[in-house]
């Protein structure tokens, strides 16, 4: 069985080993040590990666590319094949590591303030790429977050021990651990001083000053609990960068202070519905103006077709409808631009299918769109919008009389 030097040494990035066995693990080259460094997946922690490198002079180094946990085994998937029974020097990828040891011992501490004030359990732990949240048994308010985050901060900043300790089933019955361990057999107990314990397997920094900072940055509710979404160190600064690329963009195009930010987007919002309105009943007014030119110069047998500039699929309808509620009129409407929308209708005396229309129009210059017998209305259409407004008359004429004689 590997001998994980991680359990008692988190802080090794360098070792030596030999491979005991070289196989292919999911159609990849892989092998396993007589011991190893490399954490792999587990308790919401990520795998470590890195590289393995035959020691000697012919020695060329492979890369680490995931690290997996399989029958209480450790398991290096490869880059390239290394032979069994080579001896070894191993590299983790510390960036990658130590960012991980942050994240999980800031868990650990943030998890026991929500469980010390507000006796709140975590339920479970995910370590994400960017983020990584806790589940809380039950709710919990934005006030409530801030006091445990204070809490867990005052923790981080004290800058406790976090040691490790190996004990008996036995002797964990008498501790007051934080959770139920899960698994049977001697423990791992992870000991923030005078603050949490708990068993677990992960890797954890040796004093709690090196999680940095502990910031909560979401919340919501999830499984009759909430979701707690949390960044700590390294990336609780970039969740502070991100944060002031943002407002700083946004202060510049509202001109105002970062405090005024949501105000100053309420009150946009509030004026952009009432521009809105007021946009409406101009097209309103405007479609009647336009339905009465059209009206009048729509020829023989109240047939109007017309392509219209600066009007919108909707501002097509509008228009439509007012012609046909005042006037004995079969109506194709069109927008100025490729590709093409359009609105067909008829007045109630009349027999035309503006469904059929619609549909013989878009059968032969393309597009889509469908409705009802006295109304249809598509889009998509394509090609000279002469040749189109030609198509509909003669589709309207053929069809359009009355339909009561
Ligand atoms: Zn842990």
């Amino acid at each position: 069985m590997t001998s994980r030097i991680y359990y008692t040494d988190p802080y090794c990035r360098r070792f030596d080993a030999a491979v005991t066995r070289a196989f292919q693990h999911e159609g990849r080259p892989a092998v396993l040590l007589d011991r190893t460094a490399f954490y792999p997946s587990s308790g919401g922690q990520p795998f470590d990666i890195g590289t393995l490198s035959e020691r000697g002079p012919s020695g060329s180094a492979v890369n680490v590319l995931d690290t997996v946990d399989l029958d209480d085994e450790v398991v290096h998937v490869l880059s390239a094949p290394l032979a069994a029974g080579a001896a070894v020097h191993g590299e983790v990828d510390w960036d990658r590591r130590f960012d991980h040891m942050q994240q999980h011992t800031g868990q650990h501490v943030l998890s026991a303030g929500f469980d010390r004030l507000f006796d709140n359990r975590t339920v479970s732990f995910h370590m994400g790429a960017e983020l990584s949240t806790i589940d809380l048994a039950r709710d919990m308010s934005w006030e409530q977050i801030a006091r445990a985050e204070a809490e867990a901060n005052r923790i981080v900043w004290e800058n406790r021990e976090v040691a490790i300790r190996f004990v008996s089933p036995g002797e964990a019955l008498a501790l007051p651990l934080r959770k139920e361990p899960s698994r049977t057999g001697d423990l791992r107990l992870i000991d923030v001083k005078d603050f949490d314990l708990s068993a677990c397997g992960g890797t954890h920094v040796a004093r709690t000053g090196a999680i940095g900072a502990i910031v909560v940055s979401a919340l919501e509710k999830f499984k009759g609990g909430v979701r707690v979404t949390f960044a700590c160190g390294g990336r609780a600064l970039r969740v502070f960068h991100t944060l002031r690329e943002a407002v700083s963009g946004s202060v510049r195009a509202l001109s105002v202070l970062p405090h005024e930010l949501p105000g100053a987007i309420e009150r946009m919002q509030a004026e952009a519905k009432d521009l809105r309105r007021a946009l409406k009943r101009f097209q309103e007014s405007l479609a009647a103006h336009e339905a009465a030119r059209l009206v009048g110069a729509g020829g023989a047998r109240g047939v109007v077709v017309e392509a219209l500039e600066g009007w919108d699929a909707a501002g097509l309808k509008m228009i439509a409808s007012e012609i046909t509620q005042h006037a004995s009129a079969a109506v194709a409407l069109f927008s100025s631009s490729s590709p093409f929308a359009v609105v067909v209708a008829r007045s109630r005396d009349l027999s035309v299918d503006a469904n059929a229309v619609l549909r013989a129009l878009t059968e032969r210059f393309g597009g889509r769109g469908g409705g009802k017998a006295d109304l249809a209305q598509g889009g998509g259409l394509d090609g000279r919008i002469a040749d189109i407004c030609l198509a509909a008359r003669e589709l309207l004429r053929g069809s359009a009389h009355p339909s009561n004689p």
